[in-house]
């Protein structure tokens, strides 16, 4: 239900009350071209390849036609950015196609990001570039393939249009070749999609949509009672064990985070999931030297609100402003605060669970956190590549541990030759621990190997990626693509794809998407 409007141009801007979302209509673009798609989400679809290339698919993933039974809309949402609340955002640049089930009876949500603008987009075009276009793409199933619970990308679609950007934020404007990705989610309802009703005093509105998402979107969840009773409220019971659930989720996606080197850059609360998938890929990035204060973000350089190490902390955060809404609805709202604490307990399991895998424990023990802090306080200040190190530990010589092992990961030869003590020391109480745990040396490794990936989509790899593209050669993203498939298996010829930044790349950073 929405306030009426102009039925003629259901996109025009405005502040959309009483109502999660819009009718919208993709604005078409003008030679639109399929540069790579994901076979595997294809298959989740029950698309073959020969429909995937079909010129029906392109016109609807392109925004230029529908298919059959296809239905567009955005959704209304908003959100604390950078820890201030900011009002009705909503689907400015995202425009749903509907939702589809497939042969296993699994729901999925289609979404172009980049179709043009919707009432949402406020000052904005409702556009994407391509440079963006190809990170969000290449990212969504890189994490996917890393085990990492994330929206999924069917598409990369060229528009043949051009948009404007200013790329650094310098006041130097950039025409840019235009793109669309078509993400794939079971839901991409966001935290903010509850703060909006709520932060309006809408509470029929907030009961409406949680129960529409317990019932959707939460079929597993053990509901202590019935969501509803008689008189039509919602059961706090239900509420906490739903918040409890959507905790629960986030910790666990934010470990992942942490055991790979993700870094979002742009943890608002409108770009939480309630699924706990990884969502908007922005101006995430990928930690190469190991430095918990490091932001791909630089909007937010200065005030690190977004670095590595921050993630578990902002994610809570962001789990106490979606309390506070759904909150309202609450007699006591105070019931939630368990919830919050069950993300705490979670998250502490989670983040021990990794860092025994990532350093080849059978379980953690009390006193490995001194161990783990002293190794990661060196690798910061000797400036250690957080991936290939890992790599390299895995396989030491446990028998004549030395640093030399580890030499490929150090960027910096005067800081390996400086920390090459300390990591002499740290080595040897290193397998001194391993030997504690009498583990077989195969054992081991294989498993640290299944913690620690030997392919990330790192920065820069992206960005070369990116340049091809747009010289017209799409061989790298097709190339990327399928390196991390198997992110953490051994490639042999692809090597490449494994080597840490090199010194051209160190301080390149673009935002603006
Ligand atoms: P983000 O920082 O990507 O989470 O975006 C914040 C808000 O800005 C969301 O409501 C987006 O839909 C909107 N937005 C971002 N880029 C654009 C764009 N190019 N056109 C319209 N809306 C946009
Ligand atoms: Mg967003
Ligand atoms: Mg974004």
């Amino acid at each position: 239900r929405e306030l009426p409007g102009d039925s003629e141009t259901h996109n025009h801007l405005r502040q959309v009350v009483g109502a999660s979302w819009s009718a919208v209509t993709p604005t078409p673009v003008a030679a639109p071209e399929l540069l790579a798609y994901s076979p595997e989400m294809a298959k989740l679809l029950d698309i073959d390849d020969a429909e995937m290339q079909s010129p029906e698919m392109l016109k609807a993933l392109s925004g230029n036609g529908l298919l059959a039974g296809m239905q567009t809309y955005a959704t209304c949402y908003g959100g604390h950015q950078f820890g201030h609340w900011a009002g009705q955002l909503g689907d400015g640049r995202a425009i749903f196609l509907g939702e589809t089930v497939n042969k296993q009876g699994q729901r999925w949500e289609l979404q172009l990001k980049g179709a043009g603008v919707t009432p949402y987009s406020r000052r904005a075009d409702g556009r994407a570039v391509l440079r963006s276009s190809v990170r969000e793409f290449l990212c969504s199933e890189a994490m996917h393939h890393l085990g990492i619970a994330t929206t999924r990308a069917l598409s990369l679609v060229k528009t043949g249009d051009q948009v404007v950007r200013d790329m650094f934020y310098d006041g130097n404007p950039k025409a840019e070749l235009g793109a669309i990705v078509c993400r794939v989610a079971p839901s991409f309802t966001r935290f903010g999609h509850f703060e909006l009703p709520a932060s309006r005093g809408d509470h029929a509105l907030l009961q409406q949509l949680i129960v529409f998402t317990i019932q959707r979107d939460f079929p597993d969840l053990v509901l202590p009672e019935p969501l509803l009773d008689e008189s039509k409220t919602i059961s706090e019971k239900c509420v906490v064990a739903w918040f409890t659930e959507i905790c629960e989720r986030t910790a666990k996606m934010i470990a992942k985070w942490m055991q790979v080197g993700f870094v979002h850059g742009v943890m608002n609360t409108d770009n939480m999931s309630i699924l706990g998938l990884t969502i908007d890929y922005g101006p995430y990035g990928w930690v190469d030297n190991f430095d918990p204060g490091w932001t791909p973000n630089t909007t937010d350089a200065a005030g690190r609100r977004y670095c590595f190490g921050r993630q578990p902390e902002i994610a809570r955060w962001n789990l106490e402003r979606l309390a506070d809404a759904i909150g309202v609805l609450l007699v006591d709202s105070k019931i939630l605060e368990s919830g919050l604490r069950h993300y705490d307990v979670v998250y502490n399991a989670e983040w021990t669970r990794v860092l025994a895998g990532k350093f080849g424990f059978n379980s953690w023990q009390e006193n490995d956190g001194a161990l783990i802090n002293d190794i990661f306080g060196l690798m910061y200040q000797a400036e250690v590549d957080m991936t290939d190190f890992f790599r390299r530990l895995a396989v030491i010589d446990i028998d004549n541990p030395t640093p030399e092992a580890l030499k490929n990961a150090f960027y910096r030869e005067d800081l390996y030759n400086e920390f090459h003590p300390a990591f002499s020391a740290w080595l040897s109480s290193y397998v001194e621990r391993l030997r504690q745990d009498a583990r077989p040396n195969a054992e081991r490794i294989a498993s640290m190997h299944q913690f620690n990936p030997r392919y990330v989509l790192r920065n820069y790899l992206a960005q070369q990626a990116i340049d091809l593209a747009e010289s017209g050669d799409n061989s790298m993203i097709i190339e990327l693509l399928d390196v991390m498939r198997k992110p953490y298996d051994e490639q042999p010829g692809r090597e490449r794809y494994s080597e840490k930044r090199p010194d051209w790349a160190r301080h390149k950073a673009g935002c603006s998407s």
